[in-house]
């Protein structure tokens, strides 16, 4: 762990005053927003399977926990144009964008995205990739690329991005961009990378199947494509389950497990798929919840281990991440 990353915290990334009140305004939003007689019903994003272990409803979204692979996931589900509708006019979305993410900018790109770099750096190094086209899936406003650009300078920028205004951005910051979804790019399109990054978008992806296929086609062959996502398979996620903030409809309808995520990237064409979760923060946001009063049923062990020292915790998060079992997951599928 770099000196870098060592300092994040949960705090610095979703302010807790400005952070509930986003998870009041979704909450309010996946109750009263959708048309829910569009919903669709849905089989395991991961693994295709329909038989689920155990649900549990949240603000009136269902999540499944799939009874194959343990990934948990939202069905029925809104179906793609209601999706749509809502992250182009839903009021917890513009919230999220103009109060979350501006008011994190700076700590979010010294705690996330530098590191993030690195780390991409260090799995091409590993794979021996020497990537010269970098597509970015949701590229928002080039920041990614740009910091990525001024380490590599060698590299040719391009980005997906749906919206208007944040695929602008990333025009005059000299990216080319695809103004579009990358399920409608890789139909319709021609955009290519030898390294496809994406950040945190399987989550909230309505068919993870379709869009695992266009990632695939949207990497060219011999490249590698590095995604990063929340899994079911995590500490925080497993000790919270219901409980936790983070499965939170109507954003997040995909909870991958590791197995789950496996299937559907090899499904989708890759040769190899590995998985591996740099995660730092599942510790911290269980002890955070218990702070808050929300308590998850613990078992004698896990009370004893959270009542230890910070010494060790930290190493008991560093366990998690070397593990597999944090919920803070990286994907490298090489095509
Ligand atoms: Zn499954």
């Amino acid at each position: 762990m770099s000196k870098q990353n060592a300092a994040i915290k949960e705090e610095e990334i979703r302010p807790e005053d400005v952070f509930s009140e986003f998870m009041r305004l979704s909450a309010h939003d996946a109750e009263n927003f959708f048309d829910k007689s569009k919903f669709v019903e849905v089989n395991c994003p991961g693994c295709a399977s329909s038989e689920i272990k155990s649900k549990f409803k949240k603000n009136t979204f269902t999540y499944n926990n799939c009874e194959e692979c343990g990934s948990i996931y939202v069905s029925p589900r809104p179906d793609l144009s209601e999706l749509i509708r809502y992250y182009s006019v839903g009021k917890s979305q513009s919230f999220w964008a103009e109060e979350v993410l501006k008011k994190t900018g700076e700590k979010r790109k010294e705690s996330i995205m530098l590191p993030n770099i690195t780390r991409i750096e260090e799995v091409i190094e590993k794979t021996g990739h020497k990537p010269k086209r970098v597509l970015d899936i949701g590229s928002a406003n080039g920041a990614f690329l740009t910091e990525w650009k001024k380490r590599h300078p060698e590299a040719e920028l391009h980005g997906i991005e749906p919206g208007q205004d944040a695929a602008r951005q990333c025009r005059e910051l000299g990216i080319e961009v695809y103004e579009s979804s990358v399920e409608d790019e890789a139909e319709q399109g021609d955009a290519q990378g030898d390294l496809v990054t994406c950040f945190e978008v399987i989550e909230h992806v309505q068919d993870p199947e379709l869009f695992a296929k266009a990632v695939y086609k949207v990497t060219a062959p011999g490249g590698v494509a590095i995604m990063s996502c929340l899994g079911a398979d995590g500490f925080d996620i497993q000790l919270l389950w219901e409980k936790s903030r983070s499965l939170q409809p109507p954003y997040h309808l995909n909870f991958l497990s590791h197995k789950g995520m496996t299937e559907l990237f090899s499904k989708a064409g890759f040769k190899e798929v590995s998985i591996f979760t740099p995660g730092r923060l599942d510790v911290q946001i269980v002890q955070k919840s218990i702070e808050r009063g929300v308590v998850p049923e613990l078992s004698r062990f896990e009370e004893l281990l959270l009542s230890r020292g910070e010494e060790t915790l930290a190493a008991f998060q560093k366990f998690l991440a070397d593990h597999c079992l944090s919920s803070h997951v990286w994907i490298v599928c090489e095509r």
